[in-house]
């Protein structure tokens, strides 16, 4: 039976607990807020199956499709969609072409309560919640399962979330299906839902209002500007990732998830059909500088080289070599999060203080940060900005 003793090989997939054949796992929270499989250890049977399905027991083991992974940069000829996306909204024309067939979609959103969870969808309208990053470690209580209803019952289902829960869902599965497109993300790690409770009501009390709506990477201040919007009932607030608390708190690695330190799954080739990623320079390479974003997608099997064909009429498709669009160090495609050198700190003075009092200590968000983002934002629509970022791109096509 599966017992969790170190937190950095567990990443909450809940393999595990769906795999489990007298349902005596459930997924508890710990003190930062993430959830580990508990077993009932008196309805347990010893069938051994969590620990078969278990993907950081078996990250190396599991099949990947034959074929070599190619490179694309995709972008959606929808202007809103592109806006509502993070990157170049490659996964809204996927649902549409998932949902044209009578297929279902599992993807990520956030419900009025800012709870994130997966959820299904069939109908392409409906999947729009599903646009936009969530930087915090989605629910998926009960979501194998009804995959695996929904695969037996002959539909196209498609499932996105993060490689460790595409892992975990391919591992629980068992075998490969025709009628499956996964799609994985390249992941830095994430937040817990603890987490983000604690900053939007550390953000509540300080605009002294009510959180209607968030967006953790809007395009207010470009693609380039990674920005935090929050609607509240007396005006919006906009934070950029110099000066957001919470954007500041997920780069700067202080409150990850332990596993996402030690990630199993940082490679390039995957179980997914696509890995998904940001495309912080394909504009450079496409000629094109509206700062709207690019999506990188790594096209992993023949099902997936053949879908991308078919979303053509809703997406801008540039083939690209992978070595262009992964960096040298291989980035966070291929390497972990480094763990921040206070995080256990961090995580004592939240508890003990709060979010303000941790993200003030060890995070420190001074007046300057303010006044160079003020700056920033203002030269950005200036002339003299524009005419600067126009040179140094030449100067970078020369090289
Ligand atoms: C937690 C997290 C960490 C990331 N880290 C990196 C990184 O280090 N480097 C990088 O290049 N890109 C990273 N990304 C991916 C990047 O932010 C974009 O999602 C990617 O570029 C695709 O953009 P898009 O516009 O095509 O997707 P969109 O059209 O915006 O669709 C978003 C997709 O992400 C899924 N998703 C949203 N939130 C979550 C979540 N919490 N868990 C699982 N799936 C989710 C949705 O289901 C949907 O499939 C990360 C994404 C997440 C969610
Ligand atoms: S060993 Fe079998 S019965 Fe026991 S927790 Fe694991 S899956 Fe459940
Ligand atoms: S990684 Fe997934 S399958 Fe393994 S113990 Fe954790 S929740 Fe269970
Ligand atoms: S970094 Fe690895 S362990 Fe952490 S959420 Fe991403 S895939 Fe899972």
């Amino acid at each position: 039976m599966i017992q969790i003793t170190d937190l950095s090989k567990c990443c909450g997939c809940t393999a595990c607990a769906a795999a489990c054949p007298v349902s005596c796992i459930t997924m508890q929270a710990d003190t930062e807020g993430f959830l580990y499989p508990r077993v009932d250890t008196e309805k347990c049977i010893n069938c051994g199956l969590c620990e078969k399905v278990c993907p950081v027991l078996h990250a190396k083991e599991t099949p990947t499709a034959e074929e070599e992974p190619k490179g694309a940069m995709v972008r959606s000829k929808d202007p809103k969609i592109l806006r509502r996306s993070t990157s170049g909204g490659f996964f809204y024309p996927l649902c549409k072409y998932v949902c044209r067939q009578g297929g279902v979609v599992y993807g990520v959103s956030m419900d009025e309560a800012f709870v994130v969870s997966h959820s299904r969808s069939v109908k392409t309208s409906d999947c729009i919640r599903f646009l936009g990053s969530k930087y915090v470690q989605s629910r998926v209580d009960g979501i194998f399962r009804q995959v695996k209803e929904d695969l037996a019952d002959g539909r196209i289902v498609c499932f996105s979330g993060t490689p460790c829960q595409v892992h975990g869902l391919v591992r629980y599965l068992g075998k490969p299906y025709d009628n499956l497109i996964l799609v994985d993300l390249v992941c830095h790690g994430v937040c817990s839902a603890k987490l983000w409770k604690k900053y939007r009501d550390y953000m509540q009390k300080k605009h002294h209002s009510v959180l209607r709506e968030a967006h953790f990477r809007s395009k207010k201040y470009g693609y380039n500007n990674s920005t935090m919007h929050l609607q509240f009932d007396n005006g919006d607030y906009y934070g950029t990732n110099r000066i957001d608390p919470f954007l500041k708190t997920f780069f700067s690695h202080i409150a990850l998830r332990p596993s996402c330190y030690d990630c199993q799954f940082k490679t390039v080739k995957r179980v997914s059909d696509f890995t998904i990623f940001d495309g912080w320079n394909a504009g450079e390479k496409i000629g094109n500088h509206d700062d709207m974003g690019y999506t990188n997608v790594i096209v992993q099997s023949q099902k997936a080289q053949k879908i991308l064909g078919e979303l053509e009429p809703d997406l801008e498709i540039y083939s690209s070599e992978l070595r262009f669009m992964i960096p040298k160090s291989g980035g966070m495609t291929m390497n972990s999060a480094r763990v921040h050198p206070r995080r256990a700190e961090f995580q004592a003075l939240l508890e003990e203080k709060g979010f303000g009092a941790a993200v003030d200590k060890y995070l420190r968000i001074t007046q300057m940060d303010h006044v160079i983002e003020k700056a920033k934002l203002a030269l950005r629509d200036s002339r003299t900005f524009r005419k600067i970022a126009k040179k140094k791109r030449e100067i970078t096509r020369r090289k």
